[in-house]
């Protein structure tokens, strides 16, 4: 059953860039690569920066008095300013490179947390977040005696705003919330969640792995405080993610790593930390990946967040249609028009892991488990799931091999 007709990208031609989608699995099969949400492939143009500069740019940064250091440091100054234009925040100092968005809620968690919140205090999150965005909130709950209280998900899928009026107080310090689900795919009202925190008094930080990838972002239309995300699941390298802070935030809040780079001076007796972005930059930064992550940023805004989006929108509403023909498919999350390019589903009677095992036969990868979200599979009632997940270069004809895939787990489970 066909919904969709034609997509807004030429997915055929943009694969061309991306030598992996061209493997052939298992003696036959082209791969079918749907794990997007995991990690995203890359395309040459990055491949190719990444040697480029270990073959002729590479040095320390912000480190040595000679010509190859300038020239990295230059670079790797370009990438922050591409990181920075990209999500538009106010200035660069304001986009923090980590090694992932985990570390990025880890360093706000530490460095703000535990000179912030009191035993008493209450930290809010919600039913759906990724583990990167619980675990680190339970641990300051640990270290200060606050409270972690969460914003519940009706039967949809989407987050329930009414009980997060009810939950937010005057000892709400901060809210901790995803901009997309990672297994729903739900999209949330972000800037209604940022204007409702900020007249609680709490600040707020978004997990935006799976948002920045797929969608235009704008931090400052948003009003959000932190926003963190990750370089691989955005065409970058694996090693980098970014911490964005507004900038009075970042100025106040004490270094998370102590080193070498995130000082101004160092005695016997202590040290006086340097200014943002340094200051929360200890040792030798992702050099490389963070220039590769710029070279995965230019070959998105090259395609355009919109027509990726929408690209990726049409693929899921193929994809949900298809998969609904087949029988016992169960959708976890609300209709494709009120989420991104990820479908988590169960099909009735086969375990996730089987499921994803004949799918994998078939050259389609997906996801099978709990996807870092226990606490939502428990909600759903579900020990896990498996999911689908959408990025540009993926096509119509990738959609019907997933639905081909299905129904042969199907036929096999029924013939047992
Ligand atoms: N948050 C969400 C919503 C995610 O989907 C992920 C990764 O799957 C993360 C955080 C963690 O990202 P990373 O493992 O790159 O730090």
């Amino acid at each position: 059953m066909s919904i969709v007709e034609t997509l807004p990208l030429d997915a055929e031609t943009l694969r061309e860039d991306f030598p992996i989608l061209s493997t052939v699995i298992h003696g036959d099969r082209p791969l079918v690569y749907l794990d997007n949400a995991a990690t995203t492939q890359r395309p040459r143009q990055v491949i190719e920066k990444l040697v480029e500069v270990y073959e002729r740019q590479y040095a320390n940064v912000h480190r040595g008095i000679h010509w190859l250091s300038d020239h990295s440091t230059d670079l790797f100054e370009e990438a922050r300013e591409k990181v920075r234009s990209f999500i538009n925040a106010g200035s660069a100092p304001e986009v923090i490179f980590t090694t992932g968005c985990t570390m990025a809620i880890n360093l706000v968690a530490r460095s703000w947390g535990d000179a912030n919140v009191r035993a008493g205090d209450e930290i809010i999150i919600t039913e759906m977040e990724h583990h990167s965005n619980s675990v680190p909130w339970h641990q300051l709950a640990e270290r200060t005696g606050a409270v972690v209280r969460h914003i519940p998900i009706t039967e949809e899928g989407l987050l329930d705003l009414d009980a997060f009026d009810e939950l937010l107080n005057e000892r709400t310090r901060i809210v901790a919330v995803g901009a997309v689900s990672n297994v729903l795919g739900t999209i949330n009202p972000i800037g209604e969640i940022v204007r409702r925190a900020h007249d609680a008094g709490a600040l707020v930080l978004v997990d935006a792995a799976q948002s920045v990838p797929h969608d235009k972002s704008d931090v400052q239309a948003w009003g959000a405080d932190f926003v963190a995300f990750s370089g691989h699941k955005m065409l970058g390298p694996s090693g980098v993610g970014v911490l964005y802070g507004r900038l009075d935030l970042l100025e106040a809040m004490p270094p998370f790593l102590g080193g070498g780079s995130m000082i101004r001076r160092v005695t016997l007796e202590g040290f006086e930390p340097a200014d943002p972005p340094a200051k929360f930059e200890a040792g030798t930064p992702p050099i490389v990946p963070a220039i590769g992550l710029g070279a995965g940023i230019d070959y998105l805004e090259a395609i355009g967040l919109e027509k990726i989006h929408q690209h990726e929108q049409l693929l899921a509403a193929q994809a949900h249609a298809a998969m609904e023909q087949i029988g016992g498919v169960r959708f976890l999350g609300p209709a494709p028009d009120k989420k991104a390019g990820i479908i988590s589903f169960t099909l009735e009677g086969i375990h996730a892991h089987d499921v994803a095992q004949i799918l994998d036969r078939h050259g389609v990868a997906i996801r099978a488990g709990h996807h870092c979200a226990m606490p939502l599979h428990k909600r759903l009632g579900v020990v896990a799931s498996n999911r689908a997940s959408f990025y540009f270069y993926n096509t119509l004809d990738e959609v019907e091999i997933l639905a081909e895939a299905l129904q042969d787990a199907k036929r096999i489970f029924r013939r047992r």
